[in-house]
């Protein structure tokens, strides 16, 4: 399916899925606008890591919260790894946990956060369930197939059957600018097929076929297609080293 986004632009602007529109459901691709961070994190940074000042990712977060009318918030201190959070009711207040990449909720009134600057982030929403997910898969998580575990996750935790599941890859490192010097070492023999240029991969047809093989329907899933190092109004560790986070963000009502 061709990526429909929107751009919203009323409050804290963000970007949308036209194939996440559902009752009850609420998503988002934050920018780098519309934040109170200064410098080389300006403005809309939702990192505590990054050497921003926590009092400027509170207020933040805290925009990104009245952008869906929401009072709670939880994302994962990622690490490249593949534990998936399961948030079985509201928390009584906001939550970052340590040493998650994907978090998997039925719960409602909370946004689900991933942080990103080059890494993808991974929209999952079963409509019959009303369940969400959402993963932060880097190269990292690609190779240990966070997707897939995702998906089986939901299934098991949450009764979801991956043929509901509507999924969509947010901005993220492109085919263009995805280059792996060290790919011999780094990545595995299967991921040859992804190669597009000497040292360059796809990996939004990665997760597109992660997404299939975990029983996901093709005409479900959504590319953004919008490489986050080539467009200035996503930060890019790549591009600028010291720089911000953006947010991903799925939620039920
Ligand atoms: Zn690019």
């Amino acid at each position: 399916m061709r990526a429909h986004l929107f751009y919203h632009s009323r409050g804290t602007p963000h970007f949308i899925f036209r194939s996440l529109f559902f009752p009850h459901l609420f998503h988002g691709v934050f920018t780098t606008n519309g934040g109170v961070s200064k410098g080389p994190w300006r403005s809309l940074n939702v990192s505590f890591n990054v050497g921003d000042g926590s009092q400027n990712v509170l207020e933040n977060r805290q925009r990104i919260k009245e952008a869906f009318g929401v009072s709670r918030l939880v994302s994962a201190n990622q690490v490249h790894g593949n534990n998936i959070l399961f948030i079985s009711q509201q928390p009584s207040s906001d939550v970052e946990e340590q040493g998650y990449d994907a978090i998997i909720s039925a719960a409602k009134g909370v946004a689900f956060m991933i942080q990103q600057a080059d890494c993808q982030a991974v929209f999952l929403y079963d409509p019959v369930r009303h369940a969400a997910g959402i993963i932060h898969a880097g190269w990292r998580g690609s190779v240990q197939n966070i997707i897939g575990d995702t998906v089986r996750a939901m299934k098991e935790n949450l009764g979801v059957k991956p043929a509901n599941l509507y999924a969509a890859v947010s901005p993220s490192l492109g085919p263009c600018c995805a280059e792996f010097i060290n790919y011999q070492k780094e990545l595995p023999q299967m991921f040859k097929k992804y190669r597009v240029r000497e040292n360059n991969f796809d990996f939004w047809s990665i997760s597109r076929d992660q997404l299939v093989n975990a029983s996901v329907k093709p005409e479900k899933i959504d590319i953004a297609g919008i490489c986050n190092l080539c467009n200035p109004d996503f930060y890019s560790f790549r591009r600028e080293g010291i720089t911000g986070r953006f947010a991903s963000v799925i939620g039920l009502y």
